[in-house]
């Protein structure tokens, strides 16, 4: 879908809508707006349930003076208008109130957008403005003049954050993505130093991988067909129960022999459809798309493991506390965990790029799910669905685990159990 087709008062709505329900503002707090060609500023109304907003609440403040609409402008529109007045570049702006981010505004720290490379990438450099009274001119004055140093992001001291972007989408997925690195961040540190990467990691990960070779394929089987429908199905899922976040997360699944489909890079997981996907055929791509920058480590996994049919690569909150920190995740918590989990590998970040051959020796029918560090959960399954069952327990047991820690250590489940089990499970 061309979101950015849609007219501002439909594009507004839709995100509020969003982000209302990830739970990243609450009815009262938070707003919106877009800069249009013709210089009128679009903005979500003050004093109108977030939860329940409608095109037709949207109002308008033209370039003329007028305020056009049937509510007041949000009380906080004097900092919208401030920071269209400094950045020439910025036509969509973001604010909200997540928990997660108020945590650190609270506290005048920056949540760390390294811990992930695709995180750095999407938000760029993060700023913090000084405190001033919501809805003053001063407050206006301090976002604006910290925008004006070319942030992407902004927090604000002791009350929230503000994204900026060329269109409301790079907006949102701002705010969405910083909102995952706050999570997450909270969650490791109960685990230990959280590990960032390097300058050198990051670049890597930027530079785009070669293209693989295309084709134009001749016609698209029932099999196809129906894995292309399960594939979004299970995005849009993991979307919803927030283990993707709308930039993050890959999944894939093996059509035949020679064949499977993938999920294509750039494409907000969100609004995912199924001619999105893109088929890889004997190593060559379906022309005119771009597949997931995963494509070749999912492509020699599924080389090396006949029995695979479907990879998942996702960044849930829980399970990649973990993963930045580099501390084991233990499934012998409850039987469901290990048995659909198994014992956990954590290989270290850069084989994703660089010896993807040894993730894919990682991974057996007894390790059907491996942490790569800094960067991803991935889970394996015979079928969609079970690599979707891993990933969620993943992320279950990992929630589980680190949700234990202030009640007390945790009693892993004995060798003698865990012997039960194989017995019982294979
Ligand atoms: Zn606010």
């Amino acid at each position: 879908m061309r979101f950015d087709l849609l007219h501002p008062r439909e594009q507004l709505v839709q995100i509020m809508d969003r982000i209302y329900r990830y739970g990243l503002t609450t009815t009262s707090g938070g707003n919106l707006s877009i800069l249009d060609e013709s210089g009128d500023l679009w903005i979500t109304p003050a004093a109108v349930d977030k939860g329940n907003l409608s095109p037709g609440d949207i109002m308008c403040l033209t370039a003329d003076g007028q305020v056009l609409g049937p509510h007041r402008p949000s009380s906080e529109y004097p900092f919208h208008q401030a920071i269209y007045q400094k950045r020439r570049d910025v036509r969509a702006i973001v604010h909200a109130h997540s928990p997660a981010l108020v945590s650190f505004s609270i506290t005048r720290q920056l949540p760390d957008t390294r811990i992930i490379p695709q995180a750095h990438h999407v938000c760029g450099q993060v700023g913090f403005a000084p405190y001033a009274l919501p809805g003053s001119a001063q407050l206006g004055e301090n976002i604006a003049h910290t925008f004006a140093q070319g942030f992407g992001v902004v927090l604000l001291e002791n009350h929230g954050v503000v994204t900026a972007g060329s269109d409301l989408l790079t907006a949102f997925q701002r705010l969405e993505t910083l909102d995952f690195c706050a999570r997450t961040q909270i969650q490791a540190t109960s685990l230990g130093p959280v590990h960032t990467l390097s300058d050198e990691q990051i670049a890597r990960f930027e530079a785009h991988p070669p293209p693989l070779p295309t084709f134009q394929p001749a016609r698209h089987s029932s099999q196809e067909r129906a894995l292309r429908q399960q594939i979004c199905h299970m995005v849009h899922r993991a979307y919803e129960q927030r283990l993707m976040t709308s930039t993050e997360g890959t999944v894939s699944a093996r059509v035949d022999a020679e064949s499977f489909l993938i999920t294509p890079y750039g494409v907000d997981r969100r609004y995912l459809e199924i001619e999105d996907l893109v088929l890889v055929h004997e190593g060559r791509s379906e022309a005119d798309k771009c597949p997931s920058r995963a494509v070749k480590l999912h492509q020699v996994i599924y080389a090396g493991h006949p029995g695979v049919n479907c990879i998942i690569t996702a960044q849930s909150p829980y399970a990649m506390a973990y993963a930045v920190t580099g501390q084991p995740l233990d499934s012998r918590t409850i039987p469901e965990s290990y048995v659909v989990l198994r014992d956990i590998p954590l290989v270290p970040h850069g084989q994703q790029y660089e010896a993807p051959e040894q993730i894919s020796a990682a991974i057996s029918t007894h390790r059907p799910a491996i942490l790569i560090r800094n960067d991803t959960v991935l889970t394996t399954g015979g079928s969609v669905h079970q690599a979707f069952d891993r990933l969620e327990v993943a992320d279950f047991t990992a929630f589980s685990i680190l949700n234990a820690l202030p009640i007390g250590p945790l009693v892993p489940i004995g060798e003698a159990e865990v012997e039960a089990l194989e017995a019982k499970f294979g």
